[in-house]
């Protein structure tokens, strides 16, 4: 390109940069782009260079739990067992791999999933104005910007209205900068005064404008910053730190286990000091919860492609599980509650008496409607196109019932071209444009009904302008709140005819003295699916808090529709307009928070979203809020789950979200929450699943010290369970869907620990102890058919200690382990089944429609009768085939476990009533 140091592009007239960047008026031809874009290559940022593989791996077989294994083994090494030392140091690479492959694979799936939604820039080609990904952007293109937008290459202003930029992400700068269009003549001047230039990775603060790109991709000033920057650590979300507390908790209670039965089995026993070192292995192997880790990857990796399949994208992995705590929504109405696809449903003019001949004033009411609004009768959001706002949907209705009418839009812009704009704002309520008219500048002032009305001076009726006394007020005023209350989103229009002076002056200034033309109803009907989602929520306790800009009347009505207000119920305190919230001291605000579950905010400002969402963080909710605006990003950021709407929702929100929802759905919402009470769940099975079988695990080394029998289990057995037959059923756990009672639940506190007391007892006490009786029994009534006592027994284990038992009791004592072995594993497979639910009873969750949890179950027996009955294998881990009479014992095992969790279960539903209830 034809730019040069001398004169860099600031410097530059319009003329002159269409030419040094061989653009034209409106842009390049798409031929023209296509060949730029082959030259200079795709408009993408180079990515961050990932971690290196080994550094990455290095973590996963590193961590505290895996550094116990590696000791484990090393001891076993030590005491002489080879065998076992390569069998616990297989299982730390195994393990390792595996959770770093689920990790890795998590990301990839993310990082795919954020594919799903480039962002989109409005560029000229042709002379056509073309919504296209970013990333096709070639310098000579024209793009347009307006308020929300994040601009997408480095760009010079061609034309400004109004224009600020957000330059947080570029250099930290915190208040937006004006930007304007005009040339700068200092070849000289340090970036931040390049004041017409704007460029990529900024967003647009406010106004609108139209500019041409001289730089892309690599060459663009945030791709330089980028590479300058160090590539940033992936921060541990509260889930990862629970569940680093948990095995740090439970490798400590292994490691003090390990010890104990060590010196107990040296001193008390009398097992020399190598077999007691293997049996403190056994132990210590036995409590490590080796699969938690990778379980946890897969389950929340799992959740995040079922809430993609359900629209909902999460750019934050841990947002998956903060989803599982929300106790508050904050729900912004229009596309999120309401479909968003408006219509107009009614214009009101005013007159003395009902007039059949007001069709040309409702025309002229259409055509202004028409030149004082920004969206593209042509760029209309189509079911090919539906992404993004092409266009707000309030205009798109305004412009599609103004072409029903017969009114072209286009012509109509193109034979009144706009002066000026004062954009629209969520502070603002209202848009005015100033326009060519035929004889003069018209200035045109759409908006909400108090905001216009308080401008106006006169209206316009059929007889002509009347003044407007304080009676025509009040009428205007009823009506609009008329509408407002059949649940209408209303919109006053009004004109004004500045005079050249004040039409140069600009400004607020031309609001004022307006005509007040009319009124229009917009129809925005709530989406089908969201009254059963505002159900859902209630009884999942979860807080509905409805946040619009709309006014209280249309608010309150939609309200009820959904079922957020009880129909016909007259509770004033529930509807709050955001200036009744100023008036709220941070106490009150509190209170009302706090004992009102069902709440709507009517007329509301960014700034007072922010507050809200700040006045429930600090009640102890955790808040999840929804935002599309410009001003939306303090409040998602606010929030513990801040959710961007993917439809209509600016750049700027969607940066700053967590999660982005394709379909703008509020339903959408309420499944993500239950994916990540589902991800939470799954984690408090699975963990119940394996802390069961540790204590069948263990049952045996404290019937060796205290009964002085031989132990029940060996250690090679210990790890065939923990490390071979537990491993598939435990990931299916963690993939279980959604169980139908999370929803009937009150959502988990902030801080509440994932191995709660229930959890707890539940293991240990109702789970393991019943497996454990099992084995235990199973063992017991083995030695009593061969015709064995305890004191028997006792004798026995004397002998294998000095190595002199028979070789026919050697037999008995590997039957007898391999019995206590397949009962434990038998055990498990029941401890599966009642994981699935911790309140229903294991029937009611039948049958089983989670593929991986059924090759688990299937696992169990298989795996168990190939150690068994494969010589090699039975050898390795000294097991011996079994007399048929012990097959029964094995299919008591299971139904024992089912039984004790049922009966656990049933008086659990007996005691519980007195818990914690989901609030009314
Ligand atoms: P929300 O998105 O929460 O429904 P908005 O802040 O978009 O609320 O709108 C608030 C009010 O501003 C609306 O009730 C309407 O009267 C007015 N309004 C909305 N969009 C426009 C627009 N494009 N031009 C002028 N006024 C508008
Ligand atoms: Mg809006």
């Amino acid at each position: 390109m034809l730019l040069s140091a001398a004169h860099p592009i600031w410097t530059l007239e319009r003329a002159q940069v269409l030419a040094a960047l061989l653009s034209r008026e409106q842009g390049l031809s798409e031929q023209e782009a296509q060949q730029r874009l082959a030259e200079v290559g795709p408009n993408s940022l180079p990515s961050v260079p990932p971690r290196p593989v080994g550094e990455r791996l290095g973590e996963h077989l590193l961590h505290p739990m895996a550094l116990l294994l590696w000791i484990a083994g090393g001891l076993a090494l030590l005491s002489g067992s080879g065998q076992l030392m390569l069998a616990i140091w297989s299982v730390v690479l195994i393990n390792g791999s595996f959770s770093f492959w689920q990790e890795f694979r998590a990301e990839r799936t993310m990082a795919a999933l954020l594919k799903v939604l480039p962002q989109q820039v409005q560029v000229w080609r042709d002379g056509e104005l073309h919504q296209r990904p970013a990333d096709t952007l070639v310098p000579g293109d024209w793009v347009e910007l307006s308020a929300g937008d994040q601009v997408a290459a480095d760009c010079r202003l061609i034309e400004a209205q109004g224009l600020s930029l957000d330059l947080a992400l570029l250099s930290g700068e915190s208040l937006p900068q004006a930007r304007h269009a005009g040339a700068l003549n200092q070849p000289q001047l340090p970036p931040g005064e390049r004041a017409n230039l704007v460029l990529a990775g900024t967003t647009v603060a406010s106004g609108s404008g139209t500019a041409v790109v001289y730089a892309s991709g690599d060459d663009t000033e945030f791709a330089h910053v980028a590479r300058l920057s160090a590539r940033t650590r992936r921060s541990p979300s509260t889930l990862e730190l629970q569940v680093a507390q948990i095995v740090q908790t439970i490798s400590t209670i292994a490691l003090a286990l390990g010890v104990l039965i060590f010196v107990l089995s040296h001193q008390l026993v009398g097992l020399g000091t190598q077999e007691s070192l293997i049996f403190a292995i056994g132990i210590i192997v036995a409590n490590v919860p080796e699969g938690l880790l990778p379980t946890v990857t897969l389950a929340l990796a799992i959740n995040v492609q079922r809430m993609a399949r359900r629209q909902v994208l999460v750019r934050r992995l841990s947002a998956v599980e903060t989803l599982g705590s929300v106790s508050v929504i904050c729900s912004d109405k229009t596309g999120t509650l309401t479909s968003g696809q408006m219509a107009l449903q009614t214009l009101w003019l005013p007159q003395e008496e009902p007039t059949c001949c007001d069709e040309p004033r409702r025309r002229d009411l259409l055509r202004w409607m028409c030149l004082c609004s920004n969206a593209r009768a042509k760029h209309e959001a189509s079911a090919r196109e539906p992404r993004r706002g092409l266009g707000d949907s309030t205009e798109t209705a305004l412009l599609r019932a103004a072409m029903a009418a017969g009114l072209s839009p286009d012509a109509e812009q193109q034979r009144h071209p706009r002066l000026t704009e004062l954009p629209f704002d969520s502070h603002r309520r209202r848009m005015s444009v100033l326009v060519r008219s035929d004889t003069a500048a018209l200035l045109i002032c759409k908006g909400a009904p108090a905001e216009v009305l308080e401008r106006c001076t006169a209206l316009i009726t059929a007889e002509g302008n009347v003044a407007l006394d304080d009676e025509w007020r009040a009428t205007l005023h009823h009506q609009a709140d008329a509408l407002a209350g059949r649940g209408l989103r209303v919109l006053a229009l009004a004109i004004g005819t500045p005079t050249p002076t004040e039409a140069e002056a600009g400004g607020g200034a031309l609001e004022q003295g307006l005509s007040f033309v009319g009124l229009a109803g917009l129809h925005d009907p709530p989406r089908a699916e969201v009254p059963a989602a505002i159900a859902a929520c209630r009884s999942a306790g979860i807080k509905v808090t409805m946040v619009t800009g709309d006014s209280g009347l249309t608010a309150q009505a939609i309200a009820r529709q959904i079922g957020l207000l009880e129909a016909g119920g007259h509770d004033p305190v529930r509807v709050i307009a955001g200036k009744d919230l100023e008036r709220l001291s941070a106490a009150q605000l509190r209170q009302l928070l706090k004992f009102r579950s069902r709440l709507v905010f009517a007329r509301m400002s960014p700034e007072q979203k922010l507050r809200l969402v700040e006045a429930y963080r600090s009640l102890g909710e955790v808040v999840a809020v929804t935002g599309d605006g410009v001003n939306d990003a303090p409040a998602l950021r606010a929030a513990d789950v801040g959710i961007a709407m993917g439809r209509s929702g600016t750049d700027v929100a969607r940066l700053a979200a967590d999660i982005v929802l394709l379909d703008d759905n509020f339903a959408s919402i309420v499944e993500a929450v239950r994916h990540g009470r589902a991800v939470v769940a799954n984690i408090g099975r699975f963990l119940t699943y394996v802390i069961a079988s540790n204590v069948a695990e263990m049952a045996p080394f404290v019937a060796m010290v205290a009964l002085q029998i031989p132990p029940a289990l060996s250690v090679l057995q210990i790890l065939a369970v923990d490390l071979g037959t537990d491993l598939l059923p435990a990931l299916g756990l963690g993939a279980e869907p959604a169980e139908a009672a999370l929803m009937r639940r009150p959502p988990r506190r902030r801080g509440d620990p994932l191995l709660s007391r229930a959890v707890l007892i539940r293991a240990y006490l109702v789970l393991g102890l019943a497996e454990a009786t099992m084995a235990m029994a199973g063992y017991g009534i083995f030695w009593w058919r061969h015709g064995w006592d305890l004191a028997a027994l006792q004798q026995l284990a004397a002998r294998l200690i000095e190595h002199s038992a028979s070789p026919a009791a050697m037999g008995l004592v590997q039957q007898s382990s391999t019995l206590t072995f397949v009962v434990i594993v038998a055990g498990q497979m029941g401890t599966l089944l009642a994981c699935r639910s911790s309140t229903a009873p294991f029937w009611q969750r039948l049958p089983v429609p989670n593929g991986l949890l059924l090759a688990g179950l299937a696992s169990e027996p298989l795996m168990a009768a190939a150690l068994v009955l494969i010589p090699a294998l039975a050898g390795l881990f000294g097991m011996q085939p079994l007399p048929a009479d012990a097959l029964g014992w094995l299919a008591l095992a299971p139904l024992a476990v089912l039984l004790a969790d049922t009966l656990h279960k049933r008086a659990g539903a007996v005691l519980r009533p007195a818990g914690r209830r989901v609030p009314a």
